[in-house]
């Protein structure tokens, strides 16, 4: 047991563990965090590797609010060597896509504010820009439409639940249910 595991099960993001917290303001939490993950895999050769080679420069990452506070993750990635082709690289973790600065939990939490209010309210909410906002919208709406298009080729019996979460979407996936019947 060490110091935050309560605050990590509660933060909820898999394979992440906190190891402390800040309050900046009434109304802004940092999260530290690191990955629990022991190994990365090379994208050189596929090979595993558990050699952290160094750890890069720390990231800030907009996150989910908690407590009513505008959440940001402190995250240093990690590089790692690669035993077999020598070469190094950075880890790739499931909850944020390399390059963005907020995880994809967050994306997706505004396209779902996006979709109940307008985009000037939730960018007031959020202190976003508006076109923040929209580029995280179609970011995950782009998401939504892959994940429907791997269903329609490979489980189209999975597609229902993907109409259920995604109604906004429906008239696409009609669109492309027709291929089907
Ligand atoms: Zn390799």
């Amino acid at each position: 047991m060490t110091k935050y595991d309560h605050l990590t099960e509660l933060f909820g993001l898999a394979n992440v563990h906190v190891t402390h917290y800040q309050l900046v303001g009434p109304n802004r939490l940092n999260l530290f965090i690191e990955s629990t993950v022991a190994a990365g895999v090379c994208p050189t050769c596929l090979q595993i590797s558990l050699a952290v080679h160094e750890y890069a420069e720390p990231q800030l990452l907009r996150d989910l609010p908690i407590w009513n506070r505008r959440c940001w993750l402190r995250y240093c990635p990690r590089r790692f060597e690669c035993a077999t082709c020598g070469k190094t690289f950075v880890e790739r973790v499931a909850w944020r896509e390399p390059g963005l600065d907020y995880t994809t939990r967050y994306e997706q939490f505004i396209y779902e504010q996006v979709r109940r209010q307008s985009v000037a309210q939730v960018a007031r909410d959020e202190r976003l820009s508006e076109d923040m906002v929209h580029v995280k919208k179609i970011r995950f709406s782009a998401r939504l439409d892959g994940l429907a298009g791997i269903l329609i080729n490979h489980a189209p019996h999975l597609l229902p639940s993907l109409f259920h979460t995604q109604l906004s979407h429906s008239q696409w996936i009609f669109g492309n249910c027709s291929r089907l019947s």
